[in-house]
This record gives structure tokens, sequence and C-alpha cells, in this order.
């Protein structure tokens, strides 16, 4: 089946403004502190490249890759692809990760990196699936809702394509 781009769900602009919106709240919240900004790989690079430039506080930044699976057991697992080259301990963090879908990700990797005991622990999801959440996560900065369907765009992939496009997009087929 092959696929094609039908429709923009949200523009480039309100992409850029709502970075902004997102920056200056980070900004203000770790204002004289220092911030260590996990992002997650691949699909937060764009988000997080974006929001960069928009922070003037004390801030690092590293990255994760990791792999869910939901499989069968009930406490469920993820499989670190690649893990922080830095010591969180006693560091406020703040994870980023492209959209929050069922969260079983997000609890997880949040679980995994409390247990390394940082000061703090905070997560950025610039889109967001409403109502979908199996297991929900407590998402300090949320940038859009959106419904059920299958998004790409603004380092969202289908088959590692799409990611670059400037906004979010619904596929339908050719
Ligand atoms: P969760 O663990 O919250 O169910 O899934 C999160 C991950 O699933 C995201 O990081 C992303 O890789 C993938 N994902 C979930 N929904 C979509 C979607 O609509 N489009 C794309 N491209 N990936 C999605």
């Amino acid at each position: 089946m092959k696929l094609k781009i039908s429709k923009t769900l949200i523009s480039k602009e309100e992409i850029e403004d709502k970075v902004s919106e997102i920056a200056n709240s980070i900004n203000n919240d770790y204002k004289n502190k220092e911030l260590i900004i996990i992002g997650i790989l691949k699909g937060a690079f764009i988000v997080i490249s974006d929001l960069a430039k928009k922070l003037n506080i004390d801030v690092t930044f590293d990255f994760m890759s990791i792999k869910s699976y939901e499989g069968t057991s009930s406490s469920g697992q993820i499989k670190i692809d690649k893990d922080l080259d830095t010591d969180i301990t006693g560091k406020h963090i703040l994870i980023v990760e492209d959209i929050l879908d069922t969260g079983l990700t997000l609890s997880h990797l949040k679980n995994l990196l409390e247990s390394r005991n940082p000061e703090s622990i905070e997560m950025l999801c610039i889109f967001v699936k409403k109502d979908v959440a199996k297991n929900p996560v407590h998402i300090k900065y949320k940038g859009f809702e959106i419904g059920p369907e299958f998004v790409v765009g603004y380092g969202l992939d289908y088959n590692g394509k799409f990611r670059e496009l400037p906004y979010l997009a619904v596929l339908s087929e050719a």
C-alpha cells in the first residue's frame, strides 16, 4: 500500500508559536537551575533543535534511543538501544518525546530514569493523543492534543520517511 500526505493537521506557524510558548515556560521554570534535556531518538530531534534555539538557561543535551514492548507481561519493558552519556544523579532533567500515544514508552522510561535519582524529572511531548493513554503519565509541557489518527511530520515518520516536514500531517492511501 502506498501512502501520501492527505491533509495538514497542524501548520508550521502554529508549531513555531507553540514551541516558543513552551520555551518561555521552561526559561521561567528553570531560571537559576542547571537543566539536562534528554531527547528520545529519533522522533524528538526536530522539536529539540527548535526548542534549543529559544532557551536562555543553563542547559545541556543528551539523547537516548529506546524500544518499548507491550507484550504479555504486565510490567512491560523498554529496551535501551542507546543510553545516556551523562550521569543524571542529583540533576534536573526534562525528557522530550515527539508524541504520547499509549503512554507506555514514557511511563517505563520515567521509572527507569527515576531509579538513577535525579533531583527532578519532567516531560515534554509536542503531540499528545487525547483519550488514548492507557498508562497515564504526567506531561508538564504539552504541545497539541490530537485525535487517534496516525500522523507524520515534525520528526514523526512512516517507515523512516516524512520526518523532515515542518508541519504535522495525516496520511492516506495514494
Ligand atoms: P506510546 O508508548 O506512547 O504508545 O508510543 C509512543 C511512540 O509511538 C512514539 O514515540 C512514536 O514513535 C510512536 N507513535 C505513536 N503514535 C504515532 C503516530 O501517530 N505517528 C507516528 N509516526 N509515530 C507514532
